[in-house]
């Protein structure tokens, strides 16, 4: 998409809009940002974090943890600073966005608000309810989160394939071609709202940077570092591999956030594949963007029923909850050293492998017999690259509620060990048998510990 920045004159502007920035935490191959810096004059850069985010919900999680929250607000004030650049400022609010809103309408005038497309139910439908509220404000929508638009795909989104592999093949069969990222915008609009003292009014975070930096600056560089190696040319024999830095592509974080955007990735996988040569492994990096892809028109098709206990199957799984099962699996105390290990690092660095969070959430639906939602929610409080699709998404393709056509999938921990951890090495590192409960101590007070506290439907 080309796009002509119009030419306003002095005090001359079409309404008053906000940027409204989310899951698109970049400057770079952003859509919706450069539609609305060739179309408005003047601009208020806003982003909102609800104060619900922090307080516990229903499955016992909060939906922000600390790890997460680091990497966000690094990420904002990445932003920020790039925006600075152009004098322009970012002002973040800790408020209900449906409020903010309402206050930016009264003080502002605010009649266009330009946003990215999010793939959540609940943040489609805050904006439902805004459009609700106040039907004088116009919603610009863009997507900017998935390699394809929405009008792009090869089928109406309510007729997404029920299963990854025909998603696939349609999208392979068809002619679509990832579109070039567009480049960074250089000519901005004015700030229609006064720079504001903000990071005072949000809660803390611990400043220890740990494994990954949030921010544009920080992906791209990680992007880039990623492809001049040779990681992509072995990645479908090492991207199960536990602990190991290289071995996947840890693209996840800044993606889920918007930091990169998909189209970035695969724009430069392409360069790489004619520097380097292509083969199955750098297919592969492309393959697993494609389940993201999946799962992100799976949440716009299913909406709210990505979150519910018998899924788009409809099909009543046979667990409950447990509390004290439920709390060895989130602290890493099962019987279970490889998911102790895996829940271990989770804990400690947001992030566990792609193969990791297979097991884990194999045990807890299969072992553990818990019903998967509350995985699905401790994912979410603890994860660094938490994103609503590929998150409850892939729970639910594992707990056979939702895109599996084989049902549950059922990992044997004990032989995903013996190929996985043969030495042992990642469970020592994380320490996956010093809590282990021995099988002679669980007999001793019985399995389940207790009665289910609630039947769920
Ligand atoms: P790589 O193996 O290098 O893959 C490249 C990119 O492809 C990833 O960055 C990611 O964007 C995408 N990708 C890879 N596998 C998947 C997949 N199965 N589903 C969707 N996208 C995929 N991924 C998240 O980004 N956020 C989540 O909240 C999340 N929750 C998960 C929960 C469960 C129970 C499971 C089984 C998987 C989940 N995943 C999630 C998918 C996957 O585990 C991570 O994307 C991956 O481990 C991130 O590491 P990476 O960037 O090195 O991945």
């Amino acid at each position: 998409m080309t796009l002509i920045r119009i030419s306003f004159l002095e005090g001359e502007h079409l309404s008053n809009a906000i940027y409204w920035f989310n899951n698109d935490l970049r400057l770079s191959d952003n859509p919706a940002l450069s539609h609305a810096l060739c179309r408005e004059p003047v601009i208020g850069f806003v982003y909102c974090f609800d104060p619900k985010l922090f307080s516990t919900g229903r499955f016992l999680s909060k939906s922000m943890g600390a790890i997460r929250y680091r990497f966000l607000r690094e990420s904002i004030d990445c932003l920020d600073a790039q925006l600075n650049l152009h004098g322009q400022h970012l002002n973040v609010y800790y408020q209900h966005p449906v409020k903010l809103i309402k206050q930016l309408y009264q003080d502002y005038k605010v009649t266009r608000i330009y946003v990215s497309v999010h793939a959540g139910y609940y943040e489609r439908k805050t904006i439902g309810q805004v459009q609700h509220l106040i039907p004088d404000i116009e919603f610009i929508r863009l997507d900017t989160h998935t390699l394809y638009k929405s009008d792009e795909l090869p089928f109406p989104i309510n007729d997404l394939p029920a299963t990854f592999s025909k998603f696939r093949k349609l999208i392979e069969q068809s002619d679509l071609k990832v579109a070039a990222p567009m480049p960074r915008p250089y000519d901005f609009s004015r700030p229609l709202i006064e720079k504001k003292e903000w990071r005072a009014a949000l809660p803390d975070y611990a400043s220890s940077t740990g494994q990954f930096k949030g921010g544009e600056r920080a992906g791209l560089v990680h992007l880039t570092q990623y492809f001049s190696q040779n990681h992509a040319q072995t990645y479908k024999h090492t991207r199960n591999v536990l602990d190991e830095w290289g071995a996947s592509t840890k693209f996840s974080p800044w993606l889920a956030h918007g930091c990169i955007s998909p189209k970035h990735v695969a724009h430069l996988l392409k360069q790489h594949e004619s520097r380097k040569g292509a083969n199955e492994s750098t297919y592969w990096i492309y393959f697993e963007l494609l389940w993201r892809e999946y799962f992100q028109w799976y949440a716009h098709k299913h909406s709210y029923k990505l979150f519910t206990f018998k899924g788009i199957q409809n099909s009543k799984p046979l667990t409950s909850f447990y509390d004290e099962r439920y709390q060895r699996w989130c602290q890493g105390n099962t019987l279970y050293p490889i998911v102790n290990a895996c829940m271990k690092q989770l804990n400690a660095t947001g992030y566990m492998s792609n193969r990791g969070r297979q097991l884990v959430a194999s045990c807890f639906v299969n072992e553990l017999k818990l019903d998967w939602r509350y995985g699905a929610a401790y994912f979410e409080e603890q994860l660094v690259d938490y994103d609503v699709a590929s998150n409850w998404g892939n729970w639910q393709y594992l707990a056979g509620t939702g895109a599996d056509p084989r049902g549950l999938r059922h990992f044997n921990l004990e032989k995903q060990t013996e190929i996985y951890d043969p030495q042992k090495i990642f469970i020592n590192k994380w320490k996956g048998n010093d809590t282990c409960l021995s099988h002679d101590a669980i007999d001793a007070v019985g399995w389940p510990l207790e009665p289910p506290i609630e039947e769920l439907s």
